[in-house]
């Protein structure tokens, strides 16, 4: 692995920009985009298929211990295949949507994927977005972000991308979803969702996503990429 790898850490709720300020980010920056939210429903996908019931922390981990996860970069961006299978778009599906944040609360699944997720520097410098890339996965990175906005524009955000995917789904749905997510994910026991120590803040209900990426690269900036001290053993933040 190079010494010369940097990891910028994007973290925020649901819907709050981080995929499309992160994809763009790392599109300037020359990085790796990783989608660690992805993953996470990837294999709650995965449990759906086989029929797995993602309420049943035992069934869940005995299902990871029977799947292979490896990665391919395709046009600078991570995609995580499961038995050699890229779910793709089907992970956007509410049924992904609904069940993920349960599944991403065991500490077992979530031990597995942060490894993965880790690995991934062997590919070279990358963008990570998630809940806890900057508190967990990457808590000695200097590039941490936490991307909000309020909750109007992200439901508004969210109904674009499932419009986009054809899929059709109430406002009210779409509040209900991102509301119960962010709870379950704010409120779990390992790796909630929180504010990185050392993290900047940016609100982006007004700003677009250039704008938000310049408000990025400006720190960065100002603050040159440095290599990240090898390996990463951070326990996280200090629990609130
Ligand atoms: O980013 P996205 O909304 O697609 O993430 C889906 C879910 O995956 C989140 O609601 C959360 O439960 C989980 N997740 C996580 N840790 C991450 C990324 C996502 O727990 N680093």
């Amino acid at each position: 692995m190079s010494d010369k790898v940097t990891v910028v850490a994007v973290d925020g709720p649901a819907a709050s920009g981080k995929s499309t300020v992160s994809k763009l980010l790392a599109k300037k920056l020359g990085f790796n985009y990783v989608d660690s939210g992805a993953m996470y429903r990837a294999v709650t996908w995965q449990a759906l298929e086989m029929g797995v019931d993602v309420t049943d922390p035992i069934a869940v981990i005995g299902m990871m211990h029977t799947i292979k996860i490896s990665f391919e970069i395709r046009d600078g961006v991570a995609r995580m295949l499961i038995n050699g299978v890229d779910p793709g778009d089907a992970i956007r599906e509410p049924r992904v949507a609904e069940k993920v944040s349960v599944i991403a609360a065991i500490p077992e699944v979530r031990q597995i994927l942060v490894q993965h997720q880790r690995s991934l520097t062997k590919f070279g410098s990358l963008v990570m977005e998630g809940r806890d890339i900057g508190s967990v996965v990457f808590p000695d990175t200097p590039h941490k972000f936490y991307l909000d906005a309020n909750p109007e524009v992200r439901v508004q955000r969210r109904q674009r991308d499932f419009a986009a995917m054809n899929i059709q789904t109430s406002a009210e749905n779409v509040a209900q979803n991102l509301q119960a997510r962010d709870k379950l994910d704010a409120g779990r026991a390992t790796a909630p969702l929180q504010i990185a120590v050392g993290a900047t803040v940016i609100e982006n209900s007004r700003l677009s996503v250039e704008e938000t990426v310049e408000v990025i690269l400006g720190q960065i900036r100002r603050q040159p990429p440095r290599p990240d001290p090898l390996p990463w053993r951070g326990e996280g933040n200090p629990q609130p």
